[in-house]
């Protein structure tokens, strides 16, 4: 990998991320030996792509780096190279805390506050280490000291991605980052199907490739390996108990605890549930309910222009992005049903017009 390469790379990629921005994390990064990543709570690949992506690059450039997560990756994602290293904070909290708080420079990948460390927060706040967000959620919060917040960004990988290119680290993201930097763009725009139309995603994609990323193996590993009670799990959520409120535009999925049980439910096994029932035209937003053991766990998903970051917001305290949301709600199954139901008419003027004969 030459120079021109490094060139051919800058040129082909726009500068969307602030010099200033770059020239401080520079800095922060030459001052600096012992760095910890982090990333939200529940990590999915994104989150975990990305900061293994970046860990695997600042150990090839010598830093004392680890991965520190809040709590365990999904069985779903520990085939990426590196992730066996990584801290799980609720498996190893005082470990994870002495890291923290020995470190002298901490990234924050994939989350916009620091309440989405969860439990780790305390711990994160804490430590005087200099904090690099690098971000694609709406409206940062202030707990960072350098922002790096990109919301059209289809996932905080790609913006890894860019981050290492302009502080000209190119070279360094070798078949390991490669790999883990796909796989956190592919997992977050469900394999290049939706938030997926800007042309330099695959220009970056090309590049991996470049680096020895086999992205059906990727695909394979990440988005299509399911247990057999997951299968039959999926199976019976769609057959049994999506319920559609088509006056509303919605799909209704809700799992309870002894459901689950009957499955054999492990977490990851209802991933992407909650997008199937977008493939009938007359759904224009899907509400997946998860009863856990603590918390319902809320998941929506819309096509076009339904803001399910909105019905998350108002109706559950959540939040996300347009088209992909989630919040916890704090009581029965049968009440957030009940409470979700009571607001939904709220949101029919963002339903797509019908079209009617003349
Ligand atoms: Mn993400």
């Amino acid at each position: 990998m030459g120079f021109e390469d490094f060139l051919y790379i800058c040129s082909m990629i726009s500068r969307i991320i602030d010099e200033k921005a770059i020239d401080r994390v520079r800095h922060l990064l030459s001052e600096s030996e012992k760095v910890v990543i982090t990333c939200h709570l529940t990590p999915d690949g994104d989150a975990i792509g990305s900061s293994l992506g970046l860990c695997h690059v600042l150990s090839a450039i010598g830093k004392d780096v680890v991965v520190v997560t809040p709590d365990l990756t999904p069985k779903t994602l520990l085939f990426l190279p590196g992730v066996k290293e990584t801290v799980a904070y609720t498996r190893y909290e005082e470990y994870a805390t002495k890291l923290l708080a020995e470190a002298d420079l901490i990234f924050c990948l994939d989350f916009n506050e620091s309440k989405r460390v969860d439990r780790m927060e305390s711990a994160l706040l804490a430590s005087k280490a200099p904090k690099v967000m690098i971000d694609h959620h709406l409206h940062p919060g202030e707990f960072a000291d350098v922002v790096i917040s990109h919301p059209e960004s289809s996932s905080t990988a790609m913006l890894v991605f860019r981050t290492l290119c302009r502080l000209e680290l190119f070279d360094c993201i070798d078949k390991s980052a490669a790999e883990c930097i796909y796989t956190g763009m592919m997992t977050d725009t469900g394999n290049f199907s939706y938030n997926s139309n800007d042309p330099e995603l695959y220009v970056v994609i090309a590049e991996l490739l470049k680096k020895g990323v086999d992205k059906d193996k990727l695909y394979q590993r990440a988005c299509n390996t399911f247990s057999e009670s997951s299968l039959r799990l999926n199976g019976y959520a769609l057959s049994e108990k999506m319920e559609l409120l088509a006056e509303h535009g919605c799909s209704l999925i809700t799992l309870d605890a002894s459901e689950l049980e009957r499955f054999h439910y492990e977490r990851g096994d209802t991933e992407g549930l909650v997008n199937k029932p977008l493939a009938m035209p007359g759904v224009t937003w899907s509400v997946y309910l998860r009863e856990d053991p603590t918390q319902i766990k809320v998941s929506m998903r819309s096509k076009g222009q339904f803001p399910v970051n909105a019905v998350c917001k108002d109706v559950f305290g959540g939040g996300g992005h347009l088209n992909a949301a989630g919040a916890e709600f704090k009581g029965t199954l049968a009440e957030c049903v009940k409470t979700l139901k009571e607001a939904m008419a709220n949101y029919d003027s963002y339903l797509p017009k019908i079209k009617t004969k003349q």
